[in-house]
């Protein structure tokens, strides 16, 4: 099959790789629909990554169907169109017993290199997704609806957005200043405008226009002027 590999020195190139197969009676093998490009993608292109293994496969952000599953998977029947989560808990754990998975005790990730599991990745036609009840969601019911793009958002960026923006514990009549205009920062706007109001800032003016072009208020901070934008935005509130 196909797939983008990590080659090293800054450089990944799409190669022909042995399909994965199942391992465990709780993997499944997803063939991959839809597959994006993170900003952790960027970081370990850019060498910013320890642990990068040559020859791995990258990419954690997928949507696709069962294509195998372990006979101890029972919540996703082969053919089930699946979103899948950037990181892979155990599902056993005492944290993950609480759906606190971010705080798994065996916590990995796909495609992130040999700190996180050293688990192949999902930008290729198939991916190995270990635990799989608990690390793939089944789009069915009201997210039957939405398209492969759409739902590809849920698998990280979304999530983390949404996560990020609860732990404000945000009130209505407060403002909310979001740093970064980039994808995440536009989740976590969007979480928090259903609270209040929001102002989003960044020094990259396509963010800004992008945001902007969403709906959100947003402004451009250039050198040092972040505490004036602000004032200025929020009308002396902030
Ligand atoms: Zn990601
Ligand atoms: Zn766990």
């Amino acid at each position: 099959m196909k797939a983008v590999v990590f080659v090293g020195g800054g450089t990944v190139q799409v190669e022909d790789v042995p399909q994965p197969k199942l391992r465990s009676n709780g993997d499944a093998i997803v063939k991959v629909t839809h597959t994006a490009i993170c900003g952790s993608d960027l970081h370990l292109l850019s060498g910013h990554t320890p642990g990068m293994r040559a020859g791995s496969v990258i990419g954690h952000e997928f949507v696709g169907t069962v294509h195998d599953a372990g006979g101890g998977v029972t919540s996703h029947l082969e053919g089930a169109r699946v979103l899948g989560s950037f990181l892979i808990a155990c599902g056993s754990c005492a944290p993950c017993r609480t759906r606190r998975f971010n705080l798994c005790t065996e916590r990995r990730a796909l495609g992130l290199g040999t700190l996180t599991g050293d688990l192949d990745g999902a930008q290729a036609e198939y991916v190995r997704v270990p635990s799989a009840d608990v690390n793939l969601k089944s789009l069915i019911g009201d997210l039957s609806e939405l398209s492969d793009e759409e739902a590809l958002f849920g698998g990280d960026i979304l999530a983390t957005g949404f996560y990020g923006a609860s732990l404000a514990e945000m009130k209505p009549d407060e403002t909310a200043i979001v740093i970064g205009a980039g994808p995440v920062g536009i989740f976590t706007a969007g979480a928090l405008a259903r609270v209040g109001k929001v102002v989003m800032l960044d020094t990259d003016a396509r963010r800004v226009a992008a945001a902007q072009g969403l709906g959100f208020s947003a402004a451009h901070v250039v050198d040092d002027n972040a505490a004036d934008v602000v004032t200025q935005a929020t009308e002396g509130e902030l």
